[in-house]
Parts: C-alpha cells; sequence; structure tokens
C-alpha cells in the first residue's frame, strides 16, 4: 500500500484542501475536479485519492481503485453531457509523455470534434 498523501504533492494538498480545485465529483477514494488550464470545452481530472505516481503504479497496488478511477471518468463524461458525442481519456505516464503532476491522473476530455488518431 503507498503511501496515502505526499506532503510535497500537488495533487494531494488539492485532496485536503490546503489548495481549492473546481470539484464536480467526489467519492470516498476518488476526487474529479476541472483542470486549471482547460485543453477543451470539458477538461476534468479525475485521480485516486490516495496517492501513486502514475497510472502504472496505480493499476499495479489496487484495481479496485484503478476501476473506480474509470467509472468516475464515465460519470464525468455523463454529468458533462459528453458521453454520447465522445470524448477522451488520457494518462500522461512519465515525463516524455509530458506528465508534470506525479499523482495519477486521468484527464477527461470533450465537447469538441477531435482529429483522428492519438496527437
Ligand atoms: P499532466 O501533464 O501531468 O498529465 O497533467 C497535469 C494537469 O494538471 C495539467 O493539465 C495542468 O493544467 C493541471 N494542473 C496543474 N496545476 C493545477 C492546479 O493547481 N489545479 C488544477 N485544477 N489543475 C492543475
Ligand atoms: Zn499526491
Amino acid at each position: 500500500m503507498a503511501d496515502q498523501r505526499d506532503p510535497d504533492c500537488l495533487f494531494c494538498k488539492i485532496v485536503t484542501g490546503d489548495i481549492p480545485a473546481t470539484v464536480v465529483r467526489e467519492t470516498e477514494r476518488t476526487l474529479a475536479f476541472r483542470d486549471i488550464k482547460p485543453q477543451a470545452p470539458t477538461h476534468v481530472l479525475v485521480i485516486p485519492k490516495d496517492h501513486y505516481p502514475n497510472a502504472a503504479t496505480l493499476a499495479a497496488a489496487d484495481a479496485e481503485l484503478t476501476a473506480a478511477v474509470l467509472s468516475e471518468a464515465a460519470g464525468v463524461a455523463a454529468d458533462e453531457h459528453i458521453a454520447e458525442s465522445g470524448y477522451r481519456l488520457i494518462f500522461n505516464t512519465g515525463a516524455a509523455a509530458g506528465q508534470t503532476v506525479f499523482h495519477a491522473h486521468v484527464h477527461v476530455l470533450g465537447g469538441e470534434q477531435f482529429h483522428e488518431g492519438l496527437v
């Protein structure tokens, strides 16, 4: 089991309320809040409240929590009325992928037409 909080982690501070965020959904073990620099009309981050540095370490440690994060991402899409039109779920993992916050999170992006392909 990972340490529940990392005192130097930005998203852990959002979980504890030390840094404010616009929360859109919350469960006992997950939090969903709007990205501070949205890249699409809907841009929400879903995180486990416990600290894991990325999606791979989260998945290796806790399958149930990983599933909860994905379920909440689907819940965000439904709440934001983008479930039908379509949306992207992105887990940046590692610096080369552009990960800048090393607390596992999935980006929920939608509300516009994306290009086909991945980038
Ligand atoms: P990454 O690049 O690590 O996959 O994504 C980190 C995301 O966190 C970025 O999209 C960035 O805009 C967002 N972010 C960084 N600092 C904050 C913050 O203080 N509050 C919120 N709500 N989002 C943040
Ligand atoms: Zn953290």
